[in-house]
């Protein structure tokens, strides 16, 4: 069994496979095709959630849940989602996109099945918003707080100081929005960030990062996805060509084609608790 082709990283939301593989599990049954428009989530940075959608065989349908990464070890182990004991990639293992079934497993559905897969397109079209959305949030968040660093902490996309990469602890993506979790401790302290100074300037940042944002999206930029190859285990990286540089992230999720798509990206920013800041992200869509 070969890792499974997919196709998501290009837009796409329809294909047609071959049922490679029908397993049970103690959530219900997953179904494995060879090539899959789905985007699964990731079972160790679980930021965008998985594709739900319908798998088609003639006249008849089945309702799949949201996309999960599953994983066959080269001893026959296999293991969905959180069950994967180790990390996408690692060698011994086939990594694999599994289906979630609805319901009881149909007695059509068989291995070797010609099927045709189709993602619900507005809920895609929501979350990879909420992604592209997401990372310009946190690129912009980036810049308004670059002059808050006494030592230097590494450099993000752009090469402003990596707030992000020094002090995100959660990312969670939904449909046109997104909410990241921000880690303000000693250890960011530590390594030269002036935490009183942000806490005590925090509408002044809100209000940069919404300016810039207002920028980026009336600069109707493209933004893409590029693949090191065509299988989930593949690296992809997000690729989006701002006013103020081309910005790389290594991503494996989906996202806009175009910052056009977008009316508007505003954030919120919480201190309420002074050791968290929760960055709130909403989305206006452009259609
Ligand atoms: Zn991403």
């Amino acid at each position: 069994m070969s890792s499974t082709v997919v196709s998501f990283a290009s837009g796409a939301v329809t294909g047609s496979s071959t049922v490679a593989r029908i397993e049970d599990t103690p959530d219900g049954a997953v179904v494995v095709v060879e090539a899959t428009p789905f985007h699964p989530v990731d079972h160790t940075w679980p930021d965008q959630p998985g594709d739900t959608g319908t798998l088609t065989a003639g006249t008849e349908d089945a309702r799949l849940g949201e996309a999960v990464m599953a994983a066959v070890s080269d001893d026959g182990q296999f293991a969905v989602g959180a069950e994967i004991p180790v990390k996408r990639g690692a060698d011994g293992w086939t990594w694999l996109v599994a289906h979630p079934l609805v319901g009881e497993t149909p007695t059509w559905l068989h291995e070797g099945t010609e099927v045709t897969l189709a993602v619900d397109e507005p809920r895609r079209a929501g979350l990879s918003r909420g992604h592209t959305a997401c990372h310009l949030a946190s690129l912009a968040l980036d810049l308004a707080l670059a002059d808050l660093w006494r030592k230097d902490p590494g450099v993000d996309a752009l090469g402003t100081p990596d707030f992000e990469g020094r002090a995100n602890q959660s990312s969670r993506i939904h449909e046109d929005g997104a909410v990241d979790e921000y880690r303000l401790g000693k250890s960011l302290r530590r390594a030269g960030f002036d935490t009183e100074t942000f806490a005590s300037t925090l509408a002044d940042r809100e209000e940069a990062v919404n300016r810039r944002l207002r920028e980026w999206v009336a600069s109707a930029a493209t933004s893409a996805v590029h693949t090191d190859g065509p299988t989930i285990v593949d690296r992809r990286r997000w690729r989006c060509e701002l006013p103020d540089g081309t910005a790389e992230i290594l991503c494996g999720g989906t996202h806009a084609a175009s910052l056009a798509e977008f009316l508007s990206i505003t954030v919120a920013l919480d201190l309420t608790d002074p050791q968290l800041l929760v960055m709130t992200t909403t989305v206006s869509p452009a259609v």
